[in-house]
């Protein structure tokens, strides 16, 4: 492979959500070929997985070339991880503060295991750019969504795997009204309204409620800081 057409192809991290999204969207305007992963471990908002190919859909058409940009979805299976961690967001209990100040959605080290499987998965596709939707300026504590955190794993990944991947993290200084100002950047209204509508933050799963900024509970984490997002956004129109 050449390191011109290794440059221009990246992997983004893909769960559903509206960070996901939002970085397909970024991605797909900055590189010419864009794979998607995601990963299965037994999360109870696994609906999430589920919005994906609508998004991926919707998405790359909207986007001038995203059609023919738009490569390959990954699915991993880290079941393993559900079982080690007992986590909100993989077990049936209430979502609260724990002693040390984390939510209990907190799934240990799980960022530094999504991004690892990625870079491994990025080598065998011959893929030297990475992109993940971690931010730390609207977020919810976790520790692994910090810029260092991201920073420290970079070089590790490319010492250990003797390469040159870069880490992107387009929403890091971001909040998440400015998530959705950079979408209407990017696609306007109509990539504003896919994600609003087809991508899923609610930690529980919950695709019954309707609300103006998307589907959720409207009662969890996620969904609070989608919702309080939305509005600054709406109220900064
Ligand atoms: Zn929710």
């Amino acid at each position: 492979m050449t390191p011109t057409s290794l440059n221009r192809k990246a992997l983004i991290l893909f769960s559903g959500g509206q960070d996901s999204a939002s970085c397909l969207a970024w991605a797909l305007t900055r590189f010419e070929h864009v794979e998607t992963v995601g990963y299965a471990y037994g999360q109870r908002h696994a609906i999430e997985l589920e919005c994906r190919e609508t998004l991926r859909r919707k998405i790359s058409q909207l986007l001038p070339d995203g059609v023919r940009k738009l490569g390959d979805d990954h699915t991993i299976d880290l079941a393993s991880l559900g079982t080690l961690s007992e986590t909100s967001l993989t077990r049936e209990t209430e979502i609260s503060l724990n002693e040390n100040g984390l939510p209990s959605t907190f799934v240990p080290g799980r960022n530094l295991i999504f991004l690892t499987y990625a870079a491994a998965l990025a080598y065998r596709r011959g893929i030297k750019h990475i992109v993940t939707g971690v931010c730390e300026t609207d977020y919810s504590g976790y520790p692994d969504c910090r810029d260092d955190t991201i920073k420290a794993l970079q070089v590790a990944l490319n010492l250990g795997m003797e390469q040159r991947f870069v880490l992107h993290t387009p929403l890091m200084w971001l909040d998440k009204a400015q998530t959705w100002r950079l979408c209407d950047e990017i696609g306007g209204a109509r990539l504003v309204e896919i994600i609003r509508r087809d991508s899923h933050s609610c930690y529980k799963g919950d695709r019954t409620h309707k609300h103006d900024w998307g589907y959720g509970c409207g009662n969890c984490p996620a969904c609070q800081l989608r919702a309080e997002g939305w509005r600054r956004y709406q109220e900064s129109l």
